[in-house]
């Protein structure tokens, strides 16, 4: 372990990604403070820390309920004026919400909005990293047809008249990122902070979590996408679905890496694309590596035809360029989640 003595403050520190960059950070020897909505979620984080042989010394919590307002970001930077360093991953990934607006735009974008400007006014924040998402780059609204080479410079145009209705939780997913990450660029360009500002671009991040899994009925969304191929019939269709992927180890790396070489990172959206997914692709996973498993077999000839079809592409190789790792390849990603899932009784 390296002695850094840098504190990075973590919002959202429960999350799927957010565990694995708390993790990380640990054992790099940063002290981290996570923001956690409640009492027990932050005992219960501590422990899972302790469980997994880390020094729980090197970790604390606060508790931040919701986004929407600026206090609560106020209060910690001032209670803890040794925060130099602020990743912000917190954002609504919640497809059933009732009212997209409420439950995700406004939270994602007030809380951008809200923690930029709190850092702003405290001197000692020298590094801001906000979690992003491929959506933001992709139009997903119901008459866009997303067409041509998706990169760094896109975004998806996505804005509330594409909501068909309030319930509409896929596009008010894509305009919540797309907003947030539109204030990160006005908030760069007009208010001249003292910190550099990076936004990692994260497509369907597949992957174990970080810490033991005790409840195999509460995956976040996209481990569940994964979950969800492991739970077919033999005789069942495979749902559809296409995509580009990021092991979720790679992701809380790139954070990492994004403000430990500000200098190269500052003022980029960097996107993680480390291949192509499908369901077939995964199914055919999980057949090779699990034979006792009893799902569908999965055909490389259907996923090359739905890949085929889609009519985009994505190219972040100027991200990757910058970050300067090599990505960990689907194989890998889809047996260590599998795996993961299979021992988690
Ligand atoms: P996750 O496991 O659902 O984590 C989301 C985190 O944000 C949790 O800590 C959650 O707290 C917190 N949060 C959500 N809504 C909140 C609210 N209204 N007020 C306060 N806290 C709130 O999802 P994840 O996959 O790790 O996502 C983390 C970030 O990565 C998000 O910004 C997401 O948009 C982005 N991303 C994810 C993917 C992906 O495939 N997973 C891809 C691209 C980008 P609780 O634990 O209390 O619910």
């Amino acid at each position: 372990m390296s002695t850094q003595s840098e504190t990075v403050f973590v919002t959202g520190a429960t999350g799927f990604i957010a565990q694995h960059i708390v993790k990380q950070l640990i054992e790099k020897g940063y002290k981290v403070i996570g923001s956690v909505r409640s009492k027990d979620k932050g005992e219960n984080l501590k422990s899972l820390i302790t469980e997994a042989g880390l020094d729980s010394n090197f970790f604390d919590y606060v508790i931040i309920t919701n986004l929407i307002d600026k206090q609560p970001f106020d209060e910690v930077f001032s209670k803890h004026p040794e925060i130099s360093i602020v990743l912000h991953t917190a954002s609504p990934v919640d497809f059933n919400a009732k009212d997209a607006i409420k439950e995700i735009i406004e939270p994602a974008v007030l809380g951008t909005k809200h923690i930029l400007q709190s850092a702003k006014q405290h001197p000692n924040i020298k590094k801001f990293v906000i979690t992003s998402s491929i959506v933001a780059t992709i139009d997903v609204s119901e008459d866009g047809k997303p067409k041509g080479t998706i990169t760094e410079e896109s975004w998806s145009g996505l804005e509330t008249k594409h909501l068909s209705g309030p319930e509409d939780t896929f596009v008010g997913y894509g305009i919540s990122k797309t907003h947030a990450g539109q204030e990160v660029v006005r908030f760069q360009n007009e208010e001249h902070p003292n910190f550099t500002i990076v936004s990692i671009l994260p497509s369907y991040v597949f992957g174990p979590q970080a810490f033991e899994v005790k409840d195999k009925s509460q995956l976040n969304f996209s481990a569940e996408l994964v979950n969800k191929v492991l739970k077919l019939k033999p005789n069942e269709e495979i749902p559809p679905l296409t995509g580009i992927f990021i092991d979720v180890r790679d992701v809380a790396h790139a954070h990492i890496k994004a403000f430990q070489e500000s200098q190269k990172t500052n003022g980029k959206r960097l996107g993680l694309d480390a291949g192509e997914v499908t369901n077939e692709l995964i199914a055919s996973i999980i057949n090779k590596n699990f034979p006792k498993v009893d799902i569908p077999k999965g055909s490389i000839e259907k996923s090359n035809n739905q890949l085929q079809s889609r009519g985009i592409g994505f190219d972040f190789s100027e991200s990757k360029k910058i970050l300067g790792f090599d990505y960990i390849p689907l194989e890998k990603s889809i047996v260590d989640s599998v795996q993961q899932i299979l021992n988690a009784k």
